[in-house]
């Protein structure tokens, strides 16, 4: 099965059995993919569902639902303050391939980009492939961009960190550890992690952010850049629920 092409898929495209093909996605399973007439491949509806799929013209026959699981036993969400340029293409790319559920790109003191409405299509397009390549059953959700100071209260029911590069926090993985959970309570646990932009965050940035009820964390003795740092970030988290250590579990 993991040999097939996977497409997103809208779920309004799903009518009666079958799915109506856009003509970019006739054109990128026929030309691209060099897909026949007969030929299989797997739809995903980006909400957690995979469906085999048999192409016929302009339409495909849904054939079966199928097994996923390539998801996290957790919830991540990630606030990333925005870096300058086309970094935040790359966060976007790469967290989603480590199992991100929701990205909010945020807009801090020391943010230098105010982005473009397209910007945002931009990164759900990105966070649309790389699900597809990583064979991810959701395809995580892109906000938009909000005023970090602003929006710290939108996540108050999750577990939050803030991470800072200077100082003395606690290394995350620590923290992490420190919650000595049961595995069979990761369904309901969700986590949010804010890492700030290229001129690091501001002093008044974390007392509210601590203030609002998120721990702060360090990622190591090093300097990451704005576009590194939420990788390692979500990285530590991935392992620590996908993988405990058994002192940990
Ligand atoms: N220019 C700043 C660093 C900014 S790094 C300075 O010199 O202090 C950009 C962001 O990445 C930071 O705001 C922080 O959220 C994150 N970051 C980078 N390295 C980190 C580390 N070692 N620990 C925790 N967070 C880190």
């Amino acid at each position: 099965m993991t040999q097939l092409q996977r497409i997103a898929i809208a779920l309004s495209q799903f009518q009666e059995g079958k799915i109506l093909l856009t003509p970019e996605q006739q054109h990128y399973l026929g030309r691209v993919l060099r897909l026949r007439e007969g030929d299989r491949f797997i739809a995903m509806d980006g909400l957690g569902k995979w469906w085999l799929a048999q192409l016929e013209g302009t339409l495909a026959q849904v054939l079966e639902l199928l097994e996923v699981q390539t998801e996290l036993p957790v919830s991540i969400t990630l606030m990333v303050a925005l870096p300058k340029g086309n970094g935040f293409d790359e966060v976007v790319r790469c967290c989603t391939e480590l199992g991100v559920a929701m990205i909010a790109p945020v807009i801090s003191e020391r943010t230098l980009l105010n982005p473009s409405s397209q910007k945002v299509e931009r990164w759900r397009r990105i966070a649309q492939e790389a699900a597809e390549q990583s064979e991810r059953s959701f395809v995580p959700t892109i906000l938009e961009p909000v005023s970090f100071s602003n929006n710290l209260s939108s996540f108050a029911n999750n577990e939050q960190y803030i991470c800072v590069a200077r100082g003395n926090s606690p290394h995350l993985q620590n923290c992490l550890q420190d919650k000595g959970f049961l595995i069979n309570d990761l369904e309901q646990r969700r986590i949010v992690v804010a890492t700030g932009p290229e001129g690091g965050w501001t002093e008044k940035e974390v007392e509210c952010a601590i203030n609002a009820g998120f721990k702060s964390v360090s990622l190591g003795r090093r300097i990451l850049r704005a576009v590194t740092a939420p990788v390692v970030a979500l990285s530590l988290v991935a392992a620590a629920y996908e993988a405990p250590t058994s002192a940990f579990a």
